[in-house]
């Protein structure tokens, strides 16, 4: 087994590759490509960021555009496309649920011709592929925490199934490119990742609670607000992707990928109004269709294979995230002012 890091030991990331690569991300303009076209370009890889800007906002990769190294690429990966790249991330989807349902069967086809386009290119290149599923291929959870090894419980025609299948039938495409085709593939669940860059509007809990709080709106829960999620900082999120993708492992996955400290979106909205010291009050509204009750990953799998654990706390992730809001809010009523 290999060691957890503690802090200031050194990373198992890319930057252990003999050589720097050229890497393609999919989606590399949203709010987690971004952090990893970034962390890619500080290792020393060059980057392609492909994006048809749906979701993501030129903002989020501006700091980049003079970087060595660093492309952009406009491009709907539902069609085919040929880069050269030896490592490819797959992070082109919506991914909030109102952006998910805004547009279902485009999300569904983002997800599965987006897979296949991806695992293509890889196959022509002999490249490494990784695909950003999700803890959403669980659904609604009977099992508690869940682990790589259960199947989920998903509605496949409620208003979720659009992303959640989609999700769940590029792994499926994944696992048959490397059974059939010997594909290189890396499989990524990620559960409910947060931070800056994160649009103010794009209707996820931290965004919304944040947003509301530091604007003394009313705090919206849907439902009673018992239901729990497990909220990753987007940095730890990011160095689990580098161990992942790096020299240092063979592990192709499906690997679950979150911080486990999981908390009930009532006591969620709670801690955000003390931390922003905000006067909103906490309102319930209607409970979204076919609501996940409860979520929190197993990690073992990611700690034996990547010696990776989160490392930030939801409080400290929290903090740093409501600083980045503040300062968005303020620029934006700046601007407006002029
Ligand atoms: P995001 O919406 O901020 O980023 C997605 C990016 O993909 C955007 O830049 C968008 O413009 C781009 N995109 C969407 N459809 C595209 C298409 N057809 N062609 C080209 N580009 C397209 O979302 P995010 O939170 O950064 O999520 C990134 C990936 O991680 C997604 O695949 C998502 O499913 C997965 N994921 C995220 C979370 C999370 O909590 N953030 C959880 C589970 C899975
Ligand atoms: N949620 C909420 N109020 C909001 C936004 C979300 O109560 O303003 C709830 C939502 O119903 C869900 C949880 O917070 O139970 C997480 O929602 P999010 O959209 O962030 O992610 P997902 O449902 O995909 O896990």
């Amino acid at each position: 087994m290999r060691k957890l890091f503690s802090d200031g030991s050194p990373s198992l990331d890319m930057s252990s590759e003999p050589f720097p690569r050229m890497v393609l991300v999919n989606g590399g303009a949203g709010f987690l490509g971004s952090h990893l076209c970034e962390r890619l370009l500080d290792a020393g890889h060059s980057v392609i960021c492909c994006d048809d800007f749906s979701t993501g906002r030129r903002e989020n990769i501006r700091h980049l555009l003079s970087k060595p190294g660093f492309r952009v690429m406009e491009h709907d990966v539902r069609d085919p496309y040929d880069v050269d790249a030896s490592l490819i991330f797959n992070f082109a989807s919506p991914a909030s649920p109102p952006d998910y349902q805004r547009d279902p069967v485009g999300t569904l086809l983002t997800g599965v011709l987006g897979a296949l386009n991806a695992l293509d290119l890889a196959r022509r290149n002999g490249a490494i592929v990784v695909q950003s599923s999700t803890s959403e291929v669980y659904g609604d959870p009977l099992q508690h925490p869940q682990q790589e090894s259960y199947c989920g419980n998903v509605n496949p025609i409620g208003p979720r199934g659009c992303y959640d299948e989609g999700k769940r039938c590029a792994e499926t495409l994944f696992f048959d490119y490397h059974r059939k085709y010997g594909v290189d593939i890396k499989v990524g669940r990620i559960f409910n990742t947060y931070g800056p860059r994160m649009r103010l509007d794009d209707g996820r809990v931290v965004s919304n609670f944040i947003v509301q709080a530091l604007q003394n709106q009313d705090m919206t829960i849907y439902g009673d607000g018992h239901q729990t999620r497990s909220l990753c900082y987007v940095d730890d999120l990011i160095e689990a992707f580098m161990r992942f993708s790096g020299a240092g492992t063979n592990c192709n996955g499906p690997i679950n990928l979150g911080n486990p400290v999981e908390i009930p979106v009532l006591q969620l909205a709670e801690l955000i109004r003390d931390l922003t010291n905000s006067r909103s009050r906490i309102v319930h509204l209607a409970a979204a269709v076919d609501d996940p009750k409860q979520r929190r990953p197993d990690i073992s799998r990611a700690a034996e294979e990547l010696g990776w654990q989160p490392r930030v706390s939801l409080r400290d992730g929290l903090e740093k995230t409501i600083r980045y809001f503040d300062a968005v809010i303020g620029q934006a009523a700046t601007e407006g002012r002029e």
